[in-house]
């Protein structure tokens, strides 16, 4: 699973344009499964029948925390941005791809040196405005940005990187979500010889940082009666967090979402995993994220679609989500493996009662 995490890591997939992620995915889960389609908006959707057509769906989103989309481009061939996702205090200095008609371009973001900041402005507080950053490719002119087949509405993203910082810490960029399109995939490879007693249907959905748009339509298209979204969870292990309201760490196992600001998991549902996950001697950790904490996955677009399903989430600790670079703890992706697979293996105790 690292070397595949570490491969998804370095395809590019801002939302809506997930195409180098989607690749890696049907080519890992084509072979390991009964049908696979992609569908209008490029959800992959992919089916293991089981003994019940009863359906729990897996969801991970393709596309990436960090993306920004060309705006303008100046007359001395600097582009301006516009942020699609990320944190506004990520910019500066990033060594960014710009999606060209010709192929990926390296680009940086530039601002004005510090120095020329007077020091009143500094004392004040000075914050750098978004609009008042551009990227520099190292060209001369409008026209040569033309010719090299630059245009506004071009994607950006970070240059990638991947590294094991210490006993199982990785850095990386967009591990929100490949860790989640990452267990999704390995899970798939773990049940691929078992006939499941649900009908397991894995998907890796689109533009969930634009607003959990893709899993609106794939769950619409799967109409599950279960749903477990795959994604990352804020840890409080460092500096400057706060232990009470975000009580997951990294290492901690596999967090169990239970409120996010679009609404609440199943109790019975998110009830069964976490037992599941003790049969398993499995670590887990619970999460409840109410306003004014900015939070949400694709289980709350998955659980509204058609007549509904009970849903929950299953996330990976990760620190600095939404900036470039992220770091998570590989052991709690192995723990959400495991506690996928053994909910699959038990997937015949379901249905439970709506909550
Ligand atoms: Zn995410």
């Amino acid at each position: 699973m690292l070397k595949l995490l570490k491969e998804l890591v370095y395809a590019d997939g801002p939302p809506g344009f997930e195409n180098e992620v989607r690749e890696i995915v049907l080519r890992e889960l084509e072979p390991r499964v009964d049908e696979i389609s992609v569908d209008t908006l490029g959800n992959v959707i992919a089916w293991k029948n089981g003994d019940s057509d009863q359906k729990l769906m897996l969801c991970a989103h393709q596309d990436e925390d960090w993306a920004q989309i060309i705006t303008h481009i100046d007359e001395k061939g600097f582009l301006r941005f516009s942020r699609l996702v990320g944190h506004r205090w990520s910019l500066l200095g990033q060594q960014v791809v710009i999606h060209s008609k010709q192929g990926k371009r390296t680009g940086v973001i530039g601002l004005q040196a510090p120095h020329l900041i007077p020091l009143e402005e500094q004392l004040r507080g000075y914050q750098p405005h978004d609009d008042s950053m551009f990227i520099d490719c190292g060209l001369r002119s409008h026209t040569e940005a033309i010719a090299l087949g630059l245009e506004v509405g071009q994607y950006v993203t970070a240059c990638k990187h991947f590294e094991e910082l210490h006993d199982g810490r990785l850095l990386g960029n967009c591990f929100d979500n490949r860790v989640g399109v990452a267990v999704m995939i390995e899970t798939m490879r773990r049940i691929e010889k078992l006939a499941p007693a649900k009908t397991v249907v894995a998907v890796a959905s689109v533009q969930e940082e634009l607003g959990t748009r893709g899993a609106q339509t794939a769950a619409y298209q799967v109409n599950p009666d279960y749903a477990i979204a795959l994604d990352v969870a804020p840890t409080n292990d460092h500096p400057g967090a706060d232990t009470r309201t975000i009580p997951a760490a990294l290492g901690g196992g596999p967090v169990l979402l239970r409120a996010d600001q679009f609404g609440v998991t199943s109790v019975a549902f998110t009830n069964w995993l976490a037992t599941i996950a003790a049969t398993l001697n499995l670590t887990y950790q619970s999460l409840a994220l109410r306003a004014p904490i900015h939070f949400g996955t694709d289980a709350g677009a998955i659980e509204l679609a058609r007549g509904g399903s009970l849903v929950s989430a299953v996330l990976a600790p990760t620190r600095y989500f939404h900036t470039s670079k992220s770091v998570v703890d590989f052991s709690d992706l192995e723990g959400m493996v495991d506690l996928l697979v053994g909910s699959i293996n038990a997937s015949g105790e379901l249905p439970l009662e709506p909550d």
